[in-house]
């Protein structure tokens, strides 16, 4: 049996839609107050009032993580609000696709000032709360894509996505003393909103990929991030859990032919 999560405090970057809007959901069911955060009003608002009954409090603050003033923003919200910060998930990020050949410097620094950037700059912010707290959680979202795979068009994706481990590791190093423990979710093909405007016929292909023959729910995502949540993994920092259904362990297609 698990210790309770009752009434810990949560801040989920990117918790307005998809994976992130996932992560909120579980642990708020799990009696966590969480701020949401996203740069469109409109959507924190439908989540904030989409998952107002189901549990711990869901309230958000619109912000962009590239912006180190924005994150101390949310960061300040969330000690006012729910009275300091436990648990830390940078999971905003943008994946515009752009082959290497036509790759610009913006795209660069977008893509690195997001996804990169802004987990430096969310748990930079959030320091002071998650040492107060003595059981502080900073959970990435990273990807399968760049620290285990590749794909055409994603090689800025790709790195931003494996820089963020780089910095999980030393990051878990310097603040285990204060016992905060850093570690990240590697998702597989999650269906959001994003994937489902792409059509079942690209669905079901991508499906077609994995061994466990679905794609991933954001429910899974947040599943993995509730248990680095717990006081249970209190030993677990620096580490990286894939969450895929199997995609990346088959060497070839013929492996999953036969199943
Ligand atoms: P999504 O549905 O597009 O949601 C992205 C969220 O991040 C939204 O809330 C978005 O809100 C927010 N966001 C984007 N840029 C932001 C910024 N500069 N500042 C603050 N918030 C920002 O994406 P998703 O698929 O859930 O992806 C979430 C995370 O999972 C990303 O880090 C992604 O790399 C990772 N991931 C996703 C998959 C997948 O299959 N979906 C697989 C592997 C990894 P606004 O647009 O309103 O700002």
């Amino acid at each position: 049996m698990f210790n309770s999560l009752q009434g810990r405090s949560a801040i989920v970057t990117g918790g307005s839609k998809g994976i992130g809007r996932g992560i909120a959901e579980t642990l708020a069911r799990a009696g966590v107050n969480v701020v949401i955060t996203g740069r469109t009003q409109a959507d924190i608002d439908a989540t904030a009032a989409d998952l107002a009954d189901v549990g711990g409090s869901v309230t958000g603050v619109a912000a962009d993580v590239s912006s180190p003033e924005d994150c101390r923003r949310v960061v300040a919200a969330a000690v006012e609000r729910n009275g300091g910060v436990d648990i830390v998930c940078a999971n905003a990020g943008i994946f515009p696709s752009g082959r290497l050949a036509d790759l610009t410097p913006e795209d660069l620094e977008q893509v690195m000032g997001v996804n990169f950037k802004g987990t430096v700059y969310i748990v930079q912010a959030a320091l002071e709360p998650l040492t107060a707290s003595g059981h502080g959680r900073v959970i990435i979202t990273s990807s399968i894509t760049g620290p285990v795979t590749g794909f055409p068009g994603w090689s800025h994706y790709g790195a931003s996505k494996a820089a963020q481990l780089g910095f999980l590791r030393t990051a878990a190093i310097e603040l285990a003393p204060k016992k905060i423990t850093v570690n990240a979710v590697l998702p597989g093909n999650i269906i959001t909103e994003g994937l489902i405007e792409m059509g079942q016929t690209y669905m079901d292909q991508m499906a077609a990929a994995v061994p466990q023959g679905r794609l991933g729910s954001v429910a899974d995502i947040g599943n993995a991030a509730l248990f680095f949540a717990t006081d249970e993994a209190a030993y677990i920092t620096g580490q990286s859990l894939v969450v895929d259904g199997g995609q990346i362990l088959p060497e070839s297609p013929e492996a999953l032919a036969d199943l």
